[in-house]
């Protein structure tokens, strides 16, 4: 069995993420895509810092530092581009060592994704590949391929938001609020476009809209569309006029419905679900791309732990207990916080536009409104959230900060490796068992002593989520 792969279905950034964990765990990985080459239409713009920490296990965090910026906050317009509210954002790294928000160009962003899994020698991927069926014998899945049959030992359904997976294993999508159609252009512009560098969202019903300066010179413009209206019928310059962006160059423009949904079934067997075939979300909050890394970082390793034989095959059903729950709450959250700025009709924005006058300066809000940590996990038989430090830490991630190791400065996750491992107070500072080894450990900047506040010891899962606290 051993040379039997994983089967990822879909090369998409969630597939491809998935492929690079899984091979780190070092399992064979086959990638099943159905086009002949790469999708490539710009798509997100937007991942926090917890999200990277998928991309950093899976090799390629440093890389998309490199074609990514920090984002810089948030600015609240009415209806005549008025600022109403502006939250900035320090660009600075946060508590994982990156800045809290990137921005980048979602076809980049693959297209290093696609050069780390060439790199990878256990990962294969086969392009024009489309999978129609799916059935599972004896701990082997036949994956149907044309008129060929693959056996996997796991497949990972990661083949967005139609997902062919999905159907197959006899899941449905249930929506958490309404359908939102939106008009989405993608800029350019030779010299930079004097305009404010964070994201421009319109609180307007009549017309809300968001503008935001991507990465390099790039830039993207995104409208609600009215019932019957198309993206055609938008005068795209006047929109574009007020953000001062009149004179960029549009290179696509594309309409997209948003539903907000989450599949009611995420595993048959051993055949999961991941990423858009998972869930979808509507725009505002960015967090479509983030959920399907946070699930791919999280099933990995414990789909590596069923198919080594260490743990047993009932691990698999916390995937949806866990992941489910989050990816409901954030998906809520996005369709509340998009009612909140642009709902309603014309007293609602009035009123809006009174609340908001001078919040920006109410040091909570403006905490909460550019926080980049999402709900913890709830509890369950991998999450302890048990006693008030439990209570507190367990479902959380663990900070990447800085330690210091044998008069070596490096993040945490190094010394932790890539199992199980518990982080204790000692009298000689902070103590790590990790891989079978004692490691005491600097804490050079506070960051961990501060995060572990009255917490004497966290036990920390291979995806650097917090199990238990005392
Ligand atoms: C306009 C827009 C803006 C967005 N902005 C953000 C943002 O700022 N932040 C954020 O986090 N998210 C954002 N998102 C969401 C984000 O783009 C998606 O969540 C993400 O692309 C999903 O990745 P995926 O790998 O799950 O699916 P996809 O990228 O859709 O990949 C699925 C792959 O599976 C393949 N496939 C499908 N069926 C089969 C089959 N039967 N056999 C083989 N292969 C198959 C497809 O060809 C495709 O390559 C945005 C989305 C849109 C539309």
């Amino acid at each position: 069995m051993s040379g039997v792969p994983v089967v990822v279905v879909g090369a998409g950034p969630v597939g491809l993420t998935a492929a690079l964990l899984l091979a780190r765990r070092g399992l064979p990985v086959l990638v099943l895509e159905r086009h002949a080459s790469p999708y490539g239409e710009p798509r997100a713009v937007h991942l926090d810092d917890e999200a990277l920490r998928a991309l950093a296990d899976a090799g390629v965090v440093g890389d998309f530092l490199q074609i990514s910026r920090p984002a810089l906050g948030l600015r609240l317009l009415d209806g005549h581009a008025r600022v109403l509210a502006e939250f900035g954002r320090d660009p600075g790294a946060g508590l994982h060592g990156w800045p809290q928000a990137s921005m980048f160009h979602q076809p980049d962003l693959e297209a290093l994704l696609r050069a780390a899994v060439g790199a990878e020698p256990l990962v294969r991927i086969e392009h024009g590949a489309e999978v129609t069926g799916l059935s599972e014998d004896n701990g082997v899945v036949s994956v149907r391929v044309g008129d060929r049959s693959v056996p996997a030992r796991a497949v990972l359904g990661c083949d967005g938001a139609n997902s062919t997976v999905r159907r197959l294993i006899g899941a449905r999508m249930r929506d958490l609020g309404r359908a939102d159609r939106w008009l989405v252009a993608d800029l350019r512009a030779a010299e930079p476009l004097p305009v404010w560098p964070g994201v421009h969202q319109v609180c307007d019903p009549r017309r809300a809209a968001t503008f935001m300066p991507v990465a390099g010179d790039r830039y993207r413009f995104e409208a609600r569309l009215a019932p019957g209206e198309t993206a055609a019928d938008l005068a795209l310059g006047e929109l574009l006029a007020p953000f001062g962006a009149g004179r960029a160059e549009v290179v696509r423009i594309a309409e997209y419905t948003y539903r907000p949904q989450v599949a009611d079934r995420w595993r048959a067997g051993r055949v999961l679900l991941a990423g858009d075939a998972a869930h979808l979300t509507p725009p505002f909050i960015g967090q479509g791309l983030g959920l399907g890394l946070r699930d791919v970082h999280q099933v990995a390793w414990k789909l590596a732990a069923v198919l080594s034989g260490e743990a047993r095959e009932s691990l698999l059903d916390t995937h949806q207990a866990e992941r489910a729950p989050h990816a409901r709450a954030l998906v809520r959250l996005a369709v509340l916080v998009g009612a909140l700025m642009t709902g309603g009709g014309r007293s609602a924005a009035a009123v809006r536009r009174a609340v908001l006058a001078g919040v920006d300066r109410v040091p909570a809000v403006a905490a909460f409104a550019t926080d980049s940590r999402t709900p913890p996990l709830r509890r369950g038989p991998l999450v302890e959230r048990s006693g008030r430090a439990g209570r507190r830490l367990a479902g959380t991630l663990l900070p990447r900060a800085q330690v210091g190791v044998d008069g070596r400065r490096c993040p945490v996750d190094e010394v932790l490796g890539s199992g199980s491992a518990t982080l204790s107070r000692s009298a000689s500072g902070l103590v790590a068992f990790a891989d079978g080894r004692r490691i005491v450990l600097d804490d050079v900047d506070g960051v961990l002593s501060e995060w572990l506040g009255s917490a004497h010891t966290v036990a920390v899962r291979p995806d650097r989520i917090i199990r238990s606290a005392v």
